[in-house]
């Protein structure tokens, strides 16, 4: 088994942590693969991206990982990041296959409305 580079297991909760402030012990924590699905869990083990969760965060509450959207991806961009900084000569994409920084995804193609006449008011 591969050490955290995320995170340490020390009964903190790592969602507690950032969302919260709050650095408390908790009686349990479980381990959680910031980035998994079938090949990446391995990957996310191998490379040590997994952070330690109460089980509110990890499994039973609104703000739970496995249950909100907004938390796994939050979770996974912060892998990504960790990941970068760590291992500065790997391609995070290459590797997991995605990539879940928000600000690298290309920019949308922002059309300009060519409606025919149309055109800025300006003074006659
Ligand atoms: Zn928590
Ligand atoms: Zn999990």
């Amino acid at each position: 088994m591969s050490k955290s580079i995320m995170h340490q297991k020390d009964g903190t909760c790592y969602l507690c942590m950032m969302l919260k402030g709050d650095y408390d012990d908790h009686k349990i924590t479980e381990e959680h693969h910031a980035v998994f699905g079938i090949a990446n869990r391995n990957l996310a083990e191998h490379y040590g991206l997994k952070v330690y969760l109460c089980p509110e965060h990890h499994r039973t509450g609104k703000e739970a990982v496995h249950r909100n959207y907004k938390i796994t991806k939050y979770l996974q961009e912060k892998a990504q990041v960790v990941f970068e900084s760590k291992y500065p000569n790997e391609s995070f994409r290459e590797i997991f296959g995605k990539n879940f920084k928000l600000e690298d995804k290309p920019p949308e193609k922002k059309e300009i409305p060519k409606e025919p006449g149309f055109r800025f008011l300006e003074e006659e």
